[in-house]
């Protein structure tokens, strides 16, 4: 019996420090269990990655520009069109891909898109749609969040961390995903940043966000970050990853009213032909200039080649938005209550009433939800325990929370 004390000879914890030792063929050489381990992970990090396959998504079967139309039309109310541009950018970017695996000698020239809107008219649901239909990774960024790289903050390489667990942690699958980076407007050469430890010039957020728009080859850590230094980092070609951008851009009409007000018009006056330009129409006639005027730097503004601006959502699209899609919350809640028995009958002044409480708190359709919810809640407490009832009604009595829900009783 050897009573030389036992160690790892990998890390060189002593024996009782492990869970067990297992020895070597050769002589007292021992492994611990906590080195196995680190080795399998090292190993399965540096296995070779697979060959560019397409994995889950088949370039044979890309839609064309209207079935991209048509599905974003099953959930996205208005918005004509930034749906009908996105769909044939979406189709072209895919189809370019397509086109540069037969033919490698053909450069992709990427256009990423850009979208302009009021917060909650739809632009994040419109890239989510867009990935979901084309079954490929996705992933939602906040430009304010970024930072040029040593910053605090989260860097832009992050941005890739998320496609990636997205992709199921296949850099090949990630790299034809999509990203969606909200808030755009607000990483401008001129905005005032009011935190003192981060990037206040926002030029050097946009000039790592250009690299990776243009493509680059990226180096994130793989499954379950770096534990082990040795770990290999999982490259991740950013080249073909469609980026969509969005922001409000506040005060970006003045902007576009300017230069073209220049040429032919005045903002917010008659023209000479005697007619106004609407916020809408005067958004619809963005440009590039714009953008660099706006506070881009123009490197930036050139890989966003295409630009669409989404409109203010008006109460007709909003009483939409809450029955039509296929996921509307007035859908939703109906069959919450459906659960319990009863049928849920909410009237059209009801929804103009939750409708205009919505529109007051300035957030686009995305205050609808949470006015709803108020106004159900103390439905969805009690109907648990009624019975014997048929019908609740909602008018806009109820609505605005002057009375109690109308209950109609089973004819017995
Ligand atoms: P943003 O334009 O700020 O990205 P979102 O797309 O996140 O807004 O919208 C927030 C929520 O509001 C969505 O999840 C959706 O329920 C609803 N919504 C906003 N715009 C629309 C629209 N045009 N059609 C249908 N639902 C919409």
């Amino acid at each position: 019996m050897d009573d030389k004390q036992k160690i790892c000879h990998f890390c060189g914890r002593p024996e009782e420090e492990t869970n067990m030792l297992i020895r070597g063929a050769f002589g007292d050489t021992y492994i611990c269990d906590e080195c196995i381990h680190a080795a399998n992970e090292i190993i399965s990090a540096s296995e070779p990655e697979p060959e560019a396959a397409l994995s889950d998504f088949d370039l044979e079967k890309l839609p064309t520009p209207s079935k991209i139309h048509s599905e974003l039309n099953r959930y996205v109310i208005g918005q004509e069109n930034a749906k009908r541009m996105v769909s044939v950018a979406v189709y072209n970017h895919y189809k370019r891909i397509k086109n540069h695996i037969a033919n490698k000698d053909i450069e992709i020239d990427k256009s990423n898109i850009l979208m302009l809107g009021p917060t909650g008219t739809g632009k994040t649901l419109i890239a989510q749609t867009l990935a979901r239909q084309l079954q490929v990774p996705f992933a939602i960024a906040d430009a304010t969040v970024l930072t040029e790289a040593g910053y605090v903050g989260e860097d832009v390489e992050n941005i890739l961390v998320r496609l990636l667990q997205s992709a199921d942690y296949d850099p090949r699958k990630a790299e034809y995903g999509i990203i969606y980076i909200d808030e755009l407007d607000k990483i401008t050469r001129k905005s005032a940043n009011p935190s003192i430890t981060r990037d206040v010039s926002g030029e050097g957020v946009q000039q790592s966000l250009l690299k990776i728009l243009e493509g680059t080859v990226a180096h994130v850590p793989p499954k379950g970050g770096r534990k082990h230094p040795e770990a290999k980092m999982v490259h991740i070609d950013t080249r073909n990853i469609l980026f969509i951008c969005g922001g409000a851009f506040d005060g970006i009409e003045e902007v576009i009213a300017r230069r073209i007000g220049k040429k032919e018009i005045g903002f917010g006056e008659k023209l000479q032909t005697g007619k106004t330009l609407s916020k809408n129409e005067i958004m619809e006639q963005i440009s590039p200039e714009d953008l660099i005027n706006y506070g881009f730097i123009p490197e930036l503004v050139g890989r966003l080649a295409v630009l669409t601006s989404l409109d203010d959502l008006d109460e007709s699209a909003m009483i939409t938005i809450l029955t039509k899609p296929r996921n509307a919350l007035v859908k939703q809640y109906k069959f919450l209550i459906e659960q319990e028995g009863m049928r849920l009958d909410i009237r059209k002044s009801a929804l103009r009433e939750i409708v205009r409480q919505a529109m007051k708190r300035k957030t686009g359709a995305r205050a609808l939800r949470s006015v709803m919810e108020d106004m159900m809640l103390d439905l969805m407490y009690r109907a648990p325990d009624m019975d014997n009832i048929e019908k609740v009604i909602i008018d806009k009595e109820v609505a605005r929370g002057k009375k109690d829900y109308k209950f109609v009783k089973k004819a017995s």
